[in-house]
């Protein structure tokens, strides 16, 4: 068998089947992947493969070319339960704020224009109206991200100076977020008050020095302190701060601007509540509870706003223009009162069991497969520790639950599911129900697959 039998890339270009690969790839791609595949083809006869037919040469360069342009970003569908998955992109965006994102982004915009004057404006100023009316702060800023926030906020009030924080609020969130680390990047020397399990307000009282800028207060996030323990409430910590001309920060995490407790869970503390206990900054994320795109909400005082927003670190960490349009877009949801039914994981969160039931039963029927059984979502990103909301879940019992689930990762969209108790437990909490069709096909095709695998009926699995 000789090499030279291997058509050339020419040959294989002129091909029918070439063209449509020309046409949607382009040719300096489509001939580099042709070039590719003659390479290995190559490499192949030499090993004694036999030679390999012109369409079989075009199949492996189209697969190489669907690889190559595969976004290594894409969609997945969300069947684990854990409403604000970090890890699978935080919250779904509403309608309103992924046109608003897309109106802003597809031309120009009044990003930095004031229409009034023709002149130059803020950016600052997009969302900063709403998160006022919202949450009744004198003042707001957005940044990047809550870390960004945190950072910026510290670097601007308490550089070279010291900081005063609970021992129990020294807390690592993931990703590489550590509130001792973010202390030390910001110039600040980090005090640590009281111990790992009981900190009091006389430990505070007793740690202010002459070099104090701020008490800091940080959300626990994604741990929870349990027995013996104590804390100063913020009010207690305000009044503390503020006879002292000190200033209270608050690293509120998630910021919930609604009452998580009205839907089965824990209270998690809101945004108005750490301002009226007298924090004189909260900073929170835009894409936890807030149901929004990323971001870093600062509010609170108007002066220290101020000199947060004439710091050179804003200029670093300010967010961009698909970021505003979503997030005024997300707040007005919100001053408008209808949260709860427009921004999709306050949806979720508030979806009721018997709803949750009928979705996950829809599921078993339309696949002729699965069981109905209870279970428990979470709302994670890093709030609500521990707690869990009832749910309904569709319950798979597969010969290989984690061979499974890799292949239903593997779907176009994939599919992530949990696996509980060597079952696959699909949750519809945080399915968004326009995903249902897609998800039904994946799961069909998977299980096909596995069908010739499943022990013969009758016979009890070991
Ligand atoms: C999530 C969180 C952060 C970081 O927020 P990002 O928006 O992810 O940067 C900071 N502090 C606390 C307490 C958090 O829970």
């Amino acid at each position: 068998m000789s090499l030279r039998q291997l058509p050339s890339v020419d040959l294989l270009l002129r091909s029918p089947a070439a063209e449509a690969m020309l046409a949607r790839f382009g040719r300096p791609l489509t001939l580099d992947a042709v070039r590719d595949a003659l390479v290995a083809a190559r490499a192949d006869v030499r090993q004694g493969c036999s030679l390999p037919t012109e369409a079989a040469l075009l199949a492996a360069a189209r697969q190489d070319l669907e690889q190559r342009v595969a976004p290594s970003l894409r969609p997945v569908i969300n069947a684990t339960g854990v409403v604000l998955h970090t890890n699978l992109g935080r919250a779904p965006l509403s309608p309103a704020a992924l046109q608003a994102q897309h109106d802003t982004a597809s031309g120009y915009s009044t990003l930095e224009f004031d229409l009034l004057t023709g002149r130059r404006g803020a950016r600052h100023t997009h969302a900063q109206s709403l998160l006022q009316h919202i949450t009744g702060a004198e003042a707001a800023l957005v940044v990047n991200n809550n870390a960004a926030a945190v950072l910026l906020a510290l670097t601007a009030l308490a550089q070279h100076k010291e900081v005063l924080i609970a021992r129990s609020q020294l807390v690592e969130i993931g990703g590489g977020f550590r509130v001792p680390d973010v202390l030390r990047q910001s110039g600040a020397r980090l005090v640590e008050v009281g111990t790992t399990n009981r900190t009091h307000l006389s430990d505070f009282a007793e740690a202010v020095t002459a070099r104090t800028a701020l008490l800091l207060r940080a959300h626990h996030s994604n741990f929870r302190l349990v027995g013996f323990t104590a804390e100063p409430l913020l009010a207690e910590l305000a009044d503390l701060a503020h006879q002292h001309d000190l200033l209270l920060v608050d690293d509120l995490g998630s910021g919930a601007l609604l009452d998580t407790s009205a839907f089965g869970l824990g209270h998690e503390p809101t945004v108005q509540e750490s301002l009226q206990a007298g924090a004189d900054l909260v900073a929170f994320s835009g894409d936890k509870l807030l149901g929004g795109p990323q971001a870093g909400l600062l509010v609170g005082r108007a002066a220290l706003i101020e000199r947060l927003r004439q710091h050179p670190l804003a200029r670093a960490l300010r967010p961009g223009k698909s970021c505003l349009a979503a997030l005024a877009a997300t707040l007005l949801h919100y001053y408008k009162d209808e949260a709860l039914t427009a921004i999709p994981i306050w949806r979720m969160i508030a979806a009721p069991a018997e709803r949750l039931r009928d979705r996950a039963a829809a599921w078993a029927a339309a696949l002729g497969a699965g069981e109905v059984l209870p279970g428990q979502s979470t709302v994670g990103g890093g709030s609500l520790p521990e707690e869990t909301q009832p749910t309904w879940l569709l319950s798979l019992a597969v010969s290989h639950p984690d061979d499974f689930a890799m292949r239903l990762r593997h779907t176009d969209p994939p599919v992530i599911v949990r696996i509980e108790k060597d079952r696959l437990a699909l949750d519809p909490r945080t399915v968004l129900p326009e995903q249902e069709p897609l998800l039904i096909a994946a799961l069909r095709q998977t299980l096909a697959a596995e069908r010739p695998r499943l022990p013969a009926p009758g016979r009890a699995e070991g």
